[in-house]
């Protein structure tokens, strides 16, 4: 059997070696042959030499530097394109994600799940806003969407062979990762871990990206948020009529009404709900518009731990992914 790891890396020269060490104990022990992927995703500090320090160590890892920062999603997505194992294991480059997890998910595996996610009991390091906000989100994300997200996960996983020739298929940007792998079914099992702190650096995912990728969540697997200004709408028209009913009342009862202050709050009811709900379908049409401009996911600078795959044949792989057929393990 063979495991291969993929690990994104936007500056983390700090935990690469303590992370390679870790995942090649637990990889030696768990499967008969590995590879560890790194992505370089527009790394600025030492990441990529110290990748390249580890692959002329040990042949088993494998590095591709992305031409500048193409986001997590991404960089994960071209190591997926690339990985050739059995069964190919996520995971990040911090060491939030124990690596020693991978030989219970291979050993679930072996018994015949094809995706083996990891679910956090505790989160270690992490701010009360960020766990607060992504309880509140994968709950509200599981209510509007058809596929069934799996609770309190992030991207740590093992994915069967099977489930990686799906999600190359999956050219959509933007990409949510972990609903695709939710989306393409076959059996998938949870192991349950405590997610440490990070062993060095600092959190790449600040505000702006984590909204992002909830935008991108919630836009490729619920058309929910577009229905909401039919909601808005209908509400926000209940609202006028009840009003235009105790404004009647009143005047028969000879109450003076004060008219105008009414109606400017009405008016900026409406005009916040209108503005809102074009938001949303904005983001809609925007996500289409990057799917029709059909670029590729990503820009391929160089790689080394593949003889036979050119940078131009690399790069080529994201426009035209490999023709796979779903064969059975
Ligand atoms: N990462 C990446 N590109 C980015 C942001 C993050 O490759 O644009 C990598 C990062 O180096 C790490 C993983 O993705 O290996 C998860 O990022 P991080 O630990 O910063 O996220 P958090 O755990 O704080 O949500
Ligand atoms: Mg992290």
């Amino acid at each position: 059997m063979k495991l291969s790891i993929v690990v994104p890396v936007l500056n983390e020269e700090p935990n690469l070696s303590l992370l390679y060490e870790r995942l090649q104990r637990v990889a030696t022990a768990s499967a008969d042959d590995y590879e560890i992927i790194f992505v370089n995703d527009g790394s600025t500090d030492g990441s990529l030499a110290a990748m390249g320090r580890l692959h002329e160590r040990d042949p088993r890892v494998k590095c591709i530097s992305l031409s500048r920062n193409f986001g997590h999603q991404i960089a994960s997505t071209a190591g997926l394109d690339r990985a050739s194992g059995d069964a190919v294991v996520l995971i990040d480059a911090d060491l939030q994600d124990p690596p020693e997890v991978i030989a219970e998910m291979v050993a679930r595996w072996r018994s015949g799940a094809a995706v083996v996610y990891a679910r956090r009991r505790v989160r270690h390091d992490e701010s009360f806003l960020k766990k607060a906000t992504a309880h509140l989100f994968y709950r509200l994300l599981n209510r509007i969407s058809d596929v069934d997200i799996p609770l309190d996960t992030g991207d740590f996983r093992l994915i069967d062979r099977r489930v990686v020739q799906v999600l190359r298929r999956c050219r959509e940007n933007p990409r949510f990762l972990r609903g695709l792998v939710a989306w393409a079914g076959f059996r998938q099992d949870a192991v349950h871990y405590d997610r440490a702190g990070r062993h060095a650096g600092q959190s790449k995912y600040r505000v702006g990206k984590m909204f992002n990728l909830a935008w991108a969540a919630a836009c490729s697997f619920s058309v929910v948020p577009l229905q909401l200004g039919f909601w808005f709408g209908s509400a926000a028209i209940l609202l006028s009529l009840l009003l235009g009913v105790v404004l009647i009342v009143q005047r028969f009862c000879g109450v003076p009404v004060e008219g105008s202050s009414l109606l400017a709050c009405a008016l900026f009811l409406l005009g916040g709900v209108q503005l809102v709900t074009l938001g949303i379908a904005s983001r809609y049409v925007g996500y289409i518009l990057q799917t029709v401009q059909n670029r590729p996911l990503y820009v391929v600078e160089s790689q080394r731990g593949w003889d036979d795959v050119t940078e131009d044949a690399a790069t080529d792989v994201t426009r035209q992914p490999e023709s796979s057929q779903v064969t059975a393990r």
